[in-house]
């Protein structure tokens, strides 16, 4: 799974991949968000990365910063999730076929078939359906657990990073999550375990507190054409405002976006991220994102896009970057708005 095959989730691969690059990576992380914006597939993707040998960084004005290559031999293995450094554990039971003794190991190849079908996004009921027992739920038990502490032991076999995805660890039963505890109080060298969690209560909190916890948000796939009216906008209001900078008007417009709400804030800022890349694309090589670049409004359609050059268009994105991690934090939303306007005015007069 490379990143670029993960929709909606760019300005959460570009702190991943950050991470990974500045060499800051914590033995055990946990990826927290429904299954359906895909968690899962992003740890894939994480540890794919991390083990690529040929990683790959593109050039200001991308949506993404850095992918893993696709073609090494790590990247090939990870594809087909054949790699023999990455397992798998998740919850499971007994079925029709697997009648006593089931165990995520005696699932492997059930697993990778699902995912595989999925793209990846491993969502909990289509996993029980695909093992044909949709009315029962799935556990992490003891055989995983002992597993986990098999695996773990082993040396990495191809020299990188050994991973040990725990996909919905919130399925681990209490010994179990005990015996997890233990491993994560002893980390061993170039070991990775990534949990996969969508209810973070159901989790020990003394787990918790050994992981590093990446919230994965919900999917922006395709804003609605009404949603995306409303935001376009609200847009050119704002860019408005910014040439101007009258702080009476730009002040009202930060009260009125302070009022819609965080998860709003967050898709408009991403909006702000789509808008900003179309411009480049347009003023730097003449691209035009079809529905991307149509605001109701003719001059601002004509004049708006040569605003974003190859000079300020990193800063732009860093910017929004920077207030989308800080409205994830819950800080005060009119200070983060505020800023990220000064900031904007300023990188628009020296484009
Ligand atoms: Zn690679």
């Amino acid at each position: 799974m490379q990143f670029k095959d993960i929709e909606g989730q760019h300005v959460l691969i570009n702190s991943l991949t950050e991470i990974i690059d500045s060499g800051r990576v914590s033995h055990a992380q946990m990826f927290l968000g429904t299954t359906a914006s895909g968690s899962l597939a992003l740890a894939i993707a994480y540890a794919q990365y991390l083990n690529c040998e040929n990683r790959q960084h593109y050039g200001e004005g991308s949506l993404l910063r850095a992918d893993s290559c696709g073609e090494c031999p790590h990247c090939r293995k990870y594809r087909q999730l054949m790699h023999s450094d990455l397992h798998f554990i998740f919850p499971n039971t007994t079925t029709a076929k697997m009648t006593k003794e089931p165990s995520s190991d005696r699932f492997q190849e059930e697993f990778r078939d699902f995912l595989n079908a999925k793209n990846q996004v491993g969502v909990e009921d289509d996993w029980y359906a695909h093992l044909g027992i949709e009315k029962k739920q799935g556990e992490i038990r003891e055989r995983d657990a002992d597993s986990i502490t098999r695996i773990l032991s082993l040396k990495s076999y191809e020299g990188g990073y050994k991973v040990m995805i725990i996909w919905l660890a919130e399925r681990m039963n209490l010994s179990v999550s005990n015996k997890l505890l233990k491993t994560l109080e002893e980390p061993t060298d170039n070991t990775l375990i990534l949990l996969v969690v969508e209810n973070k209560d159901r989790m020990l909190p003394t787990i918790l507190s050994r992981v590093q916890q990446i919230v994965v948000p919900e999917r922006n796939v395709g804003l609605n054409p009404e949603k995306r009216a409303a935001y376009a906008q609200m847009f050119v209001s704002w860019m408005r405002l910014l040439f101007k900078l009258n702080m009476q008007t730009l002040s009202d417009w930060v009260e009125k976006i302070a009022a819609i709400g965080r998860e709003p804030q967050k898709c408009f800022l991403q909006y702000t991220q789509e808008t900003l890349r179309a411009c480049f694309l347009k003023t730097a090589a003449g691209i035009v994102i079809e529905d991307e670049l149509q605001f109701d409004d003719e001059k601002f359609n004509a004049a708006f896009p040569a605003m974003v050059t190859p000079r300020n268009v990193e800063a732009m994105n860093q910017a929004v970057n920077d207030t989308l991690y800080a409205i994830e934090r819950n800080a005060n939303p009119k200070i983060a708005f505020m800023q990220l306007s000064f900031t904007f005015s300023k990188l628009i007069k020296n484009r």
